[in-house]
C-alpha cells in the first residue's frame, strides 16, 4: 500500500498530451470531459486521494474535504478560486495551486473582443446581414460607439486589467481605473489615471471587469451601479458572473440606464437559454470562452499539473494562493523521477 503511487482526482478529461508530465508519478482517475462537478467514481474515491486537480465547475468545499483525508494538494485549473473554499483548505494545511499569468493575453483578447463587438454592435449587425435585414449601405444603419476618445474603466488593475489597458491604449481610449492597490507604474507607462469606483462609473463610456470573485465583489455592480452610470455606457465582464448582478443589469438595458453588456461570463453558469438577459438585443453573451485558446488551455493543464506534482513531492507550488500553508511531503521518492532527473 505504502508503495502505490499517490491517487490523484482528475475532475474532468482533457485532451491527450495535455497532462503527460503527470505520467508514471501518480495514479489518475479521471472524471467525465463535458460533465460539471465531481462524478460519482470519484467522489467513493475521495478517502484514497492525495490530489486533486479540478476546474472552476467544481465547487471544492469544506464537506468535500471532510471527505478526503489524506488530500494533500488541490490544484484548480484557472486563475480565480472561487470555486474553492480556499480558507477550509488552508485550516486542513492542504496547499492550492492556481493558474495565473498564461492565460493573461488570451482573457485580455477577449475583453477586447467584447469592447469592439459591443462599441460597434456586430452581434446585430452581423445577425441583420445574415437574415436578409441588410438592404443598402444606410447611413444611419448599425450605428455604434468610436472607441477613440472614449473613457474606458478598468476595475481591477491586475495582470488582465494591466493588459487589456496595454491594448486600449492602441486604440486610443482614454484610461482610468479603480483597484485595490494604486499601481504608479502603470499609470506612468500607459497615463492611466486612478480613481475612486463611484466616480469610475459616473464618468465612464466602458466599463470592464477585471476583479476576482470573493465577498467584497460579489454584486459589486448592482442597480444602484448601473443607475450611476453613463445612459450611453457599455459594460464588459470576462472575470466572474455574480461580480454583476444579473437582474439589475437585466433592468439597465431594458430601461436605457446602460446602453449594452458583453458578458463572458455570467451568473448562473450556463446562462438558461430562457434568461431574459438573451432577449435584449443589446447584450453579447458568450459560454466562459475567455481562456479558451489552444495554446493557453494547454499551459493552463500544464501548469495546473506542475502545481499538484509540487504539492505532491511536498514542495511549494509554483503559484498558489495560499502560500502560508506549507506542502506536506508522503514519500517523494515513490513519485518517480522529477523532469530534470529523467
Ligand atoms: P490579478 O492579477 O490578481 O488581478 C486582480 C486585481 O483586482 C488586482 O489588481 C487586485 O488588487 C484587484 N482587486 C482585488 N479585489 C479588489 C476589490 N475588492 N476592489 C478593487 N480591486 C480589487 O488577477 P488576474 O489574473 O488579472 O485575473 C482577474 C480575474 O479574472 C480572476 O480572478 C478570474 O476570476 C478572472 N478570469 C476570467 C477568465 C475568463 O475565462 N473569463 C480568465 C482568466 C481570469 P491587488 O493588486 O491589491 O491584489
Amino acid at each position: 500500500m505504502t508503495d502505490a503511487l499517490p491517487l490523484v482526482l482528475v475532475s474532468r478529461a482533457l485532451p491527450p498530451g495535455w497532462l503527460d508530465r503527470l505520467e508514471g508519478r501518480c495514479e489518475m482517475l479521471v472524471g467525465d470531459a463535458d460533465v460539471a462537478g465531481f462524478d460519482s467514481p470519484l467522489l467513493e474515491a475521495l478517502p484514497r486521494a492525495e490530489g486533486i486537480l479540478c476546474l472552476l465547475t467544481e465547487r471544492v468545499d469544506a464537506a468535500l474535504l471532510d471527505r478526503a483525508p489524506r488530500l494533500r494538494v488541490v490544484s484548480n485549473m484557472a486563475v480565480g478560486v472561487d470555486n474553492i473554499d480556499v480558507a477550509a483548505c488552508t485550516a486542513r494545511g492542504i496547499p492550492v495551486g492556481h493558474t495565473p499569468g498564461v492565460l493573461t493575453e488570451a482573457t485580455a483578447d477577449l475583453a477586447m473582443a467584447l469592447l469592439l463587438s459591443a462599441a460597434r454592435r456586430l452581434p446585430e449587425a452581423a445577425r441583420d446581414a445574415r437574415e436578409g435585414r441588410w438592404s443598402t449601405w444606410s447611413p444611419t444603419g448599425w450605428l455604434g460607439t468610436d472607441l477613440h476618445g472614449a473613457r474606458l474603466g478598468i476595475v481591477g488593475l491586475g495582470k488582465i486589467g494591466a493588459a487589456v489597458a496595454r491594448r486600449a491604449r492602441g486604440f486610443g481610449l482614454e484610461l482610468v481605473y479603480a483597484s485595490r492597490s494604486a499601481r504608479p507604474e502603470l499609470e506612468a507607462e500607459l497615463g492611466l489615471r486612478r480613481l475612486l469606483l463611484p466616480e469610475l462609473l459616473a464618468t465612464s463610456d466602458m466599463v470592464s471587469l477585471h476583479v476576482p470573485l470573493d465577498e467584497h465583489t460579489h454584486h459589486l455592480i448592482d442597480a444602484a451601479a448601473l443607475r450611476s452610470m453613463k445612459p450611453s455606457a457599455l459594460l464588459v465582464n470576462t472575470a466572474r458572473g455574480p461580480i454583476v448582478d444579473p437582474d439589475a443589469l437585466e433592468h439597465a438595458v431594458r430601461n436605457g440606464e446602460i446602453a449594452g453588456a458583453a458578458l463572458d461570463v455570467t451568473d448562473p453558469e450556463p446562462l438558461p437559454p430562457e434568461h431574459p438577459l438573451f432577449a435584449r438585443p443589446e447584450v453579447l453573451v458568450l459560454p466562459h470562452i475567455g481562456s479558451a485558446t489552444r495554446g493557453t488551455r494547454r499551459r493552463m493543464a500544464e501548469l495546473a499539473a506542475d502545481n499538484l506534482l509540487a504539492g505532491l513531492r511536498g514542495r511549494p507550488l509554483p503559484h498558489t494562493v495560499n502560500p502560508e500553508v506549507e506542502p506536506r511531503a508522503r514519500a517523494p521518492h515513490r513519485l518517480g523521477p522529477s523532469r530534470g532527473e529523467r
